[in-house]
């Protein structure tokens, strides 16, 4: 079996921020009220600790768990490099900017197979233009063949007409993703000497991030994993989660005394897709910017309450500042969420959430679909 680090030296290779920060999230909607039914006493109020896992501090350029999920096939070509790597993904994919990023920093060819063959005859978005600028080649396939992005014959047909030696899934979601998830776990529980958090958030796309976070948290991390489905997907999202806990062969952190469940409690929230996935709603949006307005006026008093008492230097000062900011699609989606699960009270006074920022920024450059 394989543990992580496999040797430290990719994230130095590519400037990655290791250990990404861990920080608390100061925000008024961490705090709830309860009020006894028919009761005259006034509502007694409450607060929540909440806690930001700042992956989308990784990189500039590298979206947050999309590093995690490559960060050992990168390692592997790094050993044996590739001539020529092919990935899938839709038109604003952070896994195809970090990924043609990536291969374009170890000088292997890349090709993308995008979703979207009317993309052809429109100027590139800013993603796009990304790829190209680092010479990835941009195939538009129609939605048709773009499902067939995981047959064998298709990926066969592939792999002959591009020349590519390595085939990556779409968002990076196969087995080895799991590898840097449990770098991640690693870090969070080094960070909080693991004083346990009573929930850690993260938002659900493929499935395979949640899966390494099930499989790497034991129970001095936490008590339990609540993933939030960022697609219309009950059941479907639970399913790919149970693959990737069964087919990866990071070691099991869990370590739970049950045999009959392995992990740690973990289940998915769907209640928050907005209406499917990049699907959002004038609510989100506002809660979005008002939530990014809110750090950043945070960051800049804190940051003159700081340089006035001269007790750090500009430098020192930047990284701790880094205001949060969040976007619709993935980290907008899990923190609307959790103010809403908080509201509803559903954790007791006091607990300690932990919400993993996936990153997910360079995508946020572009439109979301409102409505
Ligand atoms: C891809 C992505 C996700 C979803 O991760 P999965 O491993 O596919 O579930 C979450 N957040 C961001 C920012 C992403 O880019």
């Amino acid at each position: 079996m394989l543990t992580y680090p496999l040797t430290g030296s990719i994230e130095s290779q590519f400037s990655i921020l290791t250990p990404s920060p861990l920080q608390r999230v100061e925000a008024e909607w961490t705090a709830f009220s309860t009020s006894q039914e028919g009761s005259k006493k006034p509502a007694t109020s409450h607060q929540v600790q909440v806690w930001c896992k700042r992956d989308d501090l990784l990189h500039p350029l590298i979206s947050g768990n999309k590093w995690r999920k490559l960060v050992k096939p990168l390692h592997d070509f790094t050993q044996a490099p590739p001539s020529h790597v092919l990935s899938f993904g839709g038109p604003y994919s952070n896994h195809l900017h970090a990924l043609a990023y990536c291969c374009k920093q170890l000088n292997i060819k890349f090709t993308a197979i995008i979703r979207g063959a009317y993309l052809k005859e429109q100027d590139l978005n800013q993603t796009l233009k990304d790829l190209e600028q680092w010479n990835a080649h941009l195939v538009f396939v129609d939605k048709q063949t773009y499902q067939q992005r995981t047959d064998r014959h298709y990926l066969s047909k592939l792999r002959e007409e591009h020349n590519a030696d390595i085939i990556i899934p779409e968002g990076g979601s196969q087995p080895d993703a799991l590898f840097g998830m449990q770098a991640m776990v690693e870090e969070i529980n080094a960070a909080s000497s693991n004083q346990s958090f009573d929930a850690i958030l993260i938002p659900v796309g493929s499935g395979a991030s949640m899966a390494g976070v099930v499989k790497s948290c034991h129970a001095e991390t936490a008590s339990q994993i609540i993933g939030i489905g960022v697609l219309k997907g009950e059941g479907y999202l639970e399913d790919l989660v149970k693959q990737f806990l069964n087919n990866s062969n990071i070691s099991n952190c869990s370590k739970s005394a049950n045999k009959d469940t392995p992990y740690l409690p973990w289940h998915i929230n769907h209640n928050f897709h907005f209406g499917g996935y990049a699907k959002s709603s004038a609510e989100l949006d506002a809660f979005c910017k008002d939530f990014n307005q809110q750090q950043v006026n945070l960051a800049n008093s804190k940051s003159r309450q700081r340089v006035s008492q001269q007790r750090v230097s500009q430098q020192e000062e930047s990284k701790q500042d880094t205001p949060i900011c969040i976007e619709p699609v993935y980290s907008g989606k899990c923190f609307f969420a959790l103010k809403t699960l908080i509201q509803q009270a559903y954790f007791p006074p006091n607990s300690k959430i932990l919400l993993i920022h996936t990153g997910g920024l360079q995508g946020a450059r572009q439109q979301v679909h409102t409505g």
